[in-house]
């Protein structure tokens, strides 16, 4: 199949109030020009330099959405590029995004505060308690170049349906928490990013607002 024929089999299924995020790291920019060609303007890469190397070769309306796990040294190259990074995982990475913000004159970056709800040691992403302690000092309220826009959270890689549904309503309940104990006096708090290939539907099920799909569209990446 083709990849806009895959696009269009994702869209069918995606309600219409979820957005996709075509994911493309590791696939090449005709690739992503045949996604775009066909409809599709939110991406999603992983890696600052290989979305530094794509973007300029795209049109100016696709929405970089980043996905991966972010270092400190690579925002200040990152922030021109991206519409919303989805790996706010520490407060010391939200720190240099506020920094590496006002320097560049941005107002506002939209961030998404990445939580782990997995027992798994290769996820990256705050404990949930850890993340509550952290908004309970106020000191988000000092990064004011950032727009705090919601949660992101991945499931376990499991064949285990009950593993992933459990996994997704506590980032469901977890993300109305918030938005009712932290960011109640804004409406910017709405993004709920969980869902991939395998588990997208039960994402959506569990009120995803962004789904992240990649093999599914452009087909399986080289590692
Ligand atoms: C790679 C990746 C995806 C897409 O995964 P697929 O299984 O190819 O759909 C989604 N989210 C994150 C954070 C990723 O790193």
């Amino acid at each position: 199949m083709s990849i806009s024929n895959r696009l269009k089999a994702v869209w069918a299924h995606l309600p219409a109030n979820v957005e996709l995020i075509a994911v493309s790291k590791f696939h090449p920019v005709n690739a992503i020009k045949e996604a775009y060609d066909a409809g599709q303007k939110l991406f999603g890469e992983s890696r600052v330099q290989e979305l530094a190397q794509k973007a300029p070769l795209l049109p100016n309306d696709v929405q970089w959405h980043f996905i991966g796990t972010l270092q400190r040294n690579k925002v200040k190259q990152l922030l021109p590029l991206v519409h919303t990074i989805h790996s706010g995982d520490s407060e010391r990475l939200l720190e240099e995004i506020q920094y590496q913000a006002q320097k560049q004159n941005i107002s506002q970056v939209r961030v998404l505060l990445q939580v782990d709800v997995t027992t798994e040691a290769t996820k990256h992403g705050w404990q949930p308690n850890e993340l509550r302690e952290w908004l309970n000092t106020g000191n988000y309220q000092k990064l004011t170049n950032i727009q705090f826009a919601g949660v992101m959270a991945m499931a376990s890689n499991t064949a285990n349906i009950g593993i992933i549904n459990a996994q997704f309503a506590e980032v469901k309940e977890l993300f109305q928490e918030l938005q009712t104990k932290y960011f109640s006096h804004t409406t910017n708090f709405r993004m709920l990013s969980m869902g991939m290939s395998q588990d997208y539907e039960i994402a959506i099920q569990h009120g995803s607002t962004h789904v992240r799909i990649g093999s599914a569209i452009f087909g399986d990446r080289e590692y």
